[in-house]
């Protein structure tokens, strides 16, 4: 397969809908951010890798770190995880509160919001630098030192956080977080500010495409059965209220971020990540849907 190849041309086909969709703008920071960018790289087990456009430009990972706090939480406190967080599709948008009061301070599963600040909850209880494992986690596993946090994009996040406060305030009013709730949002905030490229995206879901590879970064240890019940969750999870459409279309584990990113994952093939800060009206890349769904049409390779 010759991914340089398709990649160039999956480049050219997606040019029609360059305009299609608008960047995130509750962030004031990610408001900044040019628009009109796009970003694809391809990494396979076999060590090829391939990559077109701004591929190697950082941009806010926002709810794909989600997935790195998912494999640290489930590192850390095994199945007992769940008694705090279900793993079923929510079904609705990222940042809900209607079904977290229903179901009782009950996040649906991990790659929500409500599923995330949890997860923040239960590394700042369990961690002794908090700030300090997760990031070096998050090199490790992508093996590159440089990546960092945005600050400032987390602190104009936290700026105007109403629902995300609302969210926290919910969970603790049900007991499901223990820690004090300014201290869980800013540092949810905080891991969702992570930039990265799409090339060290890529490199660093590897992690996740191989599961037969030792899962064990900077003491982070996950056996290949979690491994790849973390992929089971992206397959139903990773997109919100268009997990059913991105399985349609694209038919690959992955999970988006506001900030534009889509990871991705062909069980032992390849991890892709693709950017695109255009999103639609669910909060997801345009073009990074549209990139993918012909990546896995044109090589007719998907998990189906
Ligand atoms: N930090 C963002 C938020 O909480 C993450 C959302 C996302 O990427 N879908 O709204």
């Amino acid at each position: 397969m010759d991914y340089q190849e398709i990649l160039e041309d999956i480049y050219q086909a997606i040019q029609p809908y360059a305009k299609e969709g608008k960047q995130a703008d509750y962030i004031p920071e990610l408001a900044k951010v040019n628009p009109d960018q796009f970003g694809m790289c391809i990494n396979t087990i076999y060590g090829e890798t391939a990559s077109v456009g701004a591929a190697d430009t950082r941009f806010s990972i926002q709810s794909i770190s989600k997935v790195l706090s998912l494999a640290m939480c489930l590192s850390i406190k095994g199945d007992s995880l769940w008694e705090r967080i279900g793993k079923e599709p929510s079904g609705t948008a990222f940042n809900s509160l209607v079904q977290l009061e229903i179901e009782k301070g009950i996040p649906r599963n991990p790659f929500i919001n409500a599923g995330a600040i949890v997860m923040a909850d239960l590394l700042l209880t369990h961690l002794e630098n908090p700030e300090d494992d997760f990031l070096r986690f998050v090199r490790a596993v992508a093996g590159n030192d440089t990546i960092d946090y945005n600050r400032d994009v987390a602190a104009s996040e936290r700026s105007c956080g109403y629902l995300n406060a609302a969210i926290a305030n919910m969970l603790k009013y049900h007991k499901t977080i223990d820690n004090d709730i300014e201290r869980v949002l800013q540092f949810y905030f905080l891991m969702c500010s992570i930039e990265m490229s799409c090339r060290e995206l890529s490199l660093a879901f590897m992690a996740f495409a191989n599961h037969r590879r030792k899962f064990d970064y900077a003491g982070i240890i996950l056996t290949p059965s979690q491994v790849k019940r973390i992929n089971a969750i992206l397959q139903t999870c990773g997109f919100y209220d268009e997990a059913g459409e991105f399985a349609y279309l694209v038919g690959l584990p992955g999970k988006s971020g506001v900030g534009g990113g889509i990871a991705a994952i062909y069980p032992l093939q390849y991890a892709v990540a693709v950017w695109s800060p255009r999103l639609n009206s669910k909060g997801n890349s345009v073009m990074g849907i549209k990139a993918l769904e012909l990546l896995t049409s044109q090589t007719k390779e998907s998990i189906f």
